[in-house]
């Protein structure tokens, strides 16, 4: 008997077994070997909010396939084992002269985990990494090793990029990147009402634009970035006034244990939506003491992504680990659904299947791809099974 628990620690498992894979034969073998009915996920970094990895009896982790395998400097991608730690990829990456476009606020995610939950940053030009998928090396259901592209699935590779690890195993991934870049951060204090009458204007001045508002002082910290020729400055300041490479500057230290919420509303409907949240916070869950936090997101064309053809912000709540954030984040979201919001995938939600078909139009075609690579159904875990539409 084995034994899997998330970051937080709120979600954990006891399991038949987590292998610690090193090649695709291992994986391969695994799949083949599964008994009648045994399903199988697969473990990033274990930093999801929702029960993506659990819920399966077992569990590959992917932590040995990591590292740049090669990088095309003149088409501007990298080709990375899909374990890796996306921290160990800025300096790898810019060893090329390459940069990552875009990633969240912290870097200790693993690349796979991260592309298949549509993990993204903030900036409103700026799509989410799933986006960014160029190409995908994958072991299906039935153990076959597979290269997905635009070039092998057509118009179904958007179905790929944002998989929930229930296509199969992703072993390598082509990302495209850009040239190496710099940031500069600033970051300024406004009023709860500050933000709520300037945020439109805001979002368009900044491209890297986001926030975090405390509800018990009623104030937002604004944080901007915006691309410099200016040296570095060492030793890396405190976020917020940091100037340096890209994958110096973006991740962050969020060491505190939490849940969160995320959901992401039309670009347009943001600012209503959040002073919506921030009413909650002061009128009625008044005991919350974590932020808000506010961010910006470009459109993509990726099936299940939270920016699925339309210009997006985010908008995530957060809770204590230690506390129970059920009536809190069921407040929040009936206020994201009104919004038509989309719940990021790897934090906290409770839609069901017919929730989440009304939110996301390719959500049939999405099964239907997902079934042809894993016909027994074998990466369908509680929470995939839960949502799938019925036949
Ligand atoms: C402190 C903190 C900060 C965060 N900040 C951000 C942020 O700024 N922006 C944002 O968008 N999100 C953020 N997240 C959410 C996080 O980026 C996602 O939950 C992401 O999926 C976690 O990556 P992981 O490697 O831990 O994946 P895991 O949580 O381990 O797995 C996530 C999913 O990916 C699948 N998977 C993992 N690897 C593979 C693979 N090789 N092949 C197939 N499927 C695979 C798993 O089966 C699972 O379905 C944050 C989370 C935390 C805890």
């Amino acid at each position: 008997m084995a034994y899997w628990q998330n970051w937080s620690g709120k979600l954990s498992q006891k399991l038949e077994a987590v292998h610690f894979v090193r090649s695709v034969e291992d994986i391969s073998a695994i799949i083949r070997d599964l008994a009648p009915g045994e399903r199988v996920r697969v473990a990033g970094a274990g930093h999801s909010h929702a029960p993506l990895v659990i819920g399966g009896e077992r569990i590959l982790d992917l932590g040995g396939f990591s590292g740049v395998k090669n990088t095309d400097v003149h088409h501007q991608r990298a080709r990375i084992s899909a374990g890796t730690p996306i921290y160990t990829l800025g300096q790898a990456l810019h060893s090329s002269g390459l940069a990552l476009r875009n990633q969240g606020d912290i870097d200790r995610q693993s690349l796979g985990g991260a592309c298949a939950t549509g993990t993204h940053g903030s900036g409103r030009a700026l799509q989410n990494l799933s986006a960014n998928i160029e190409s995908v090396q994958l072991i299906d259901g039935e153990g076959c090793l597979r290269e997905l592209s635009r070039d092998s699935l057509g118009e179904d590779f958007d179905a790929v990029k944002v998989g929930l690890g229930a296509f199969g195993v992703v072993t390598e991934i082509e990302m495209n990147c850009r040239e190496a870049f710099k940031l500069r951060e600033v970051s300024f204090q406004r009023t709860g009402d500050e933000l709520v009458a300037n945020l439109h204007q805001m979002m368009q001045t900044h491209e890297r634009f986001e926030f975090f508002w405390q509800p018990r002082q009623d104030q937002g910290l604004v944080k901007t970035m915006a691309e410099t020729d200016d040296a570095p400055e060492y030793p890396i300041a405190k976020e917020g006034e940091r100037c340096g490479w890209n994958y110096e500057v973006l991740p962050n230290h969020r060491p505190h244990l939490h849940t969160e919420m995320e959901y992401s509303v039309a670009a347009a409907d943001g600012p209503a939506c959040f002073a919506e949240i921030r009413d909650l916070l002061m009128n009625t869950f008044t005991e919350v003491q974590w932020p808000v936090e506010y961010r910006t997101l470009a459109r993509d064309d990726a099936w299940l992504s939270n920016a699925y053809e339309r210009e997006t912000v985010t908008i995530s709540v957060h809770q204590d680990v230690r506390v129970n954030e059920s009536d809190y984040y069921a407040a929040c979201e009936s206020i994201f659904k009104a919004y038509q919001g989309r719940p990021h995938w790897g934090k906290v939600h409770y839609l069901d299947g017919e929730n989440l078909a009304s939110l996301y139009p390719k959500w049939r075609d999405w099964w239907r791809l997902r079934d042809h690579l894993d016909p027994r159904g074998i990466f369908l875990n509680d929470f995939l099974a839960r949502v799938r539409p019925k036949r």
